[in-house]
């Protein structure tokens, strides 16, 4: 098999028998094809009598989105193959192991995580998760501090960049997260019943000040390889295990990107409970359990990164101005809410929604919800660059509450 073209499910059985190691010659392997097919196919490959089995995930050359497609670059692959391995090396244990990457055929191979729920859904579900935010506090202080200036050499960082430099991607994310959601655009997708909201972003000078600053953060500040897409959808999760999947948006940009993806995704949640939730106290109780998360997260990551600084820094500079540590956390806390305030707006009037608020069946609580959304995000973005301590994302989602 050589030149591109999708696969079907033969032919992905056919490429993952031949995975030296993994299935026997004689195996009778079945096949699903288990992704959401917008940008990519993903095969689910298992030999059951054997109880072994792998995913093969494909890109797909266009992205579909409501009816409209358009071209999209099957490189992504690559970039997703390397940062899973890079992530890997750095983060062990906390994404899929890679078994192989095909550049010909845009594929990567690699450890079938069907034991873990995707996050999104565990959290809709009400399941809670005391490791995760160790774990995701972990991936994040590795994976960013070793590949910036203060972890790496900057030659070698500059080199890295240039092979991550991921345009195609980065241009969605440009768009639809810090440009569509404030002003009267096509891929905008909202409930009529909010368009009051939606109008008051399009009209709001102060936020569109502050957007455009993050904006230009995300298409200027080269800071460290980031994941480029760790909402809740690209985390597979346990009580006792957290994997990262998805990092096709990977490219070198401002680490509060990720950080902020992960706060953001666990405030939509929060905003979600209004209809996720029957009893008030099961609804607090939750949603304690959510800002908790945030807040461990944060302390935890600034705990885990300064240790790593203080052990491993390479920069002379960096590692000994005074008060140049403070004043980088303190940026990257500030950071991290802006960009928790920018995933947040994108998705109640964004182009792609989460299911935890637009999956809520009762009209009048998804409503509630993406309302409390927006107040949240709004108010994040707002305050971002007067932020100079965590409980203050804390107080701003209480008042907006
Ligand atoms: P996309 O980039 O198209 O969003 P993802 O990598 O997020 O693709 O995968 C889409 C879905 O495929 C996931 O939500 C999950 O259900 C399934 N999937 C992806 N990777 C794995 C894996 N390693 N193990 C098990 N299921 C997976
Ligand atoms: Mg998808
Ligand atoms: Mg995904
Ligand atoms: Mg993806």
């Amino acid at each position: 098999m050589s030149a591109y073209h999708p696969l079907n499910e033969t032919e992905a059985i056919e490429i993952a028998r031949k995975l030296e190691g993994v299935f026997q010659p004689d195996a009778k392997l079945a096949c699903r094809e288990i992704g959401d097919g917008n940008l990519n196919l993903v095969f689910h490959i298992a030999d059951p009598a054997a109880q072994s089995s792998i995913i093969l995930k494909q890109a797909l050359p266009y992205a579909k989105v409501v009816g409209e497609s358009w071209p999209l670059t099957l490189d992504r692959a690559r970039i997703e193959s390397e940062a899973l391995i890079l992530e890997g090396s750095l983060a062990p244990g906390l994404v899929p192991n890679v078994y192989l990457y095909d550049p010909e055929l845009a594929l990567t191979i690699m450890e079938d995580l069907s034991d873990h729920v995707i996050m999104r859904q565990g959290l809709i579900n009400g399941t809670r998760y005391p490791l995760f935010a160790g774990h995701i506090s972990t991936f994040l202080a590795r994976t960013l501090f070793f590949t910036s200036d203060l972890g790496r050499n900057q030659q070698e960082k500059k080199l890295l960049a240039r092979s991550f430099a991921n345009p195609e991607l980065c241009k969605i994310t440009e768009d639809l997260i810090f440009d569509d959601p404030y002003r009267d655009a096509d891929t905008n997708s909202f409930d009529e019943s909010i368009r009051d909201e939606a109008q008051a972003l399009w009209n709001d000078g102060e936020l569109h000040l502050e957007v455009a600053l993050l904006r230009e953060k995300f298409l200027t500040h080269g800071q460290a390889l980031l994941h480029g897409d760790l909402h809740t959808g690209s985390i597979f999760i346990t009580p006792e295990s957290t994997k990262v999947i998805d990092p096709e948006f990977a490219y070198f940009g401002p680490m509060g990107f990720d950080i902020g993806a992960v706060l953001g995704n666990l405030l939509l949640n929060y905003a979600a409970r209004e209809g996720l939730d029957d009893a008030d106290a099961e609804r607090e109780d939750y949603r304690a359990y959510l800002l908790n998360s945030v807040t461990d997260i944060w302390s935890q990551f600034e705990a885990k990164f300064l240790a790593l600084w203080n052990e491993s820094g390479v920069d002379r500079m960096a590692n000994s101005a005074p008060g140049y540590k403070e004043n980088y956390m303190r940026r990257l806390l500030q950071d991290a809410i802006g960009f928790a305030g920018c995933k947040m707006v994108r998705r109640v009037v964004g182009l792609a929604h989460v299911a935890d608020i637009d999956k809520l069946e009762d009209a009048a609580a998804r409503e509630r919800a993406q309302r409390l959304a927006l107040r949240i995000g709004k108010s994040l973005i707002k305050l971002n660059r007067r932020v100079v301590s965590i409980d203050q994302l804390t107080d701003a989602v209480h008042s907006a509450s």
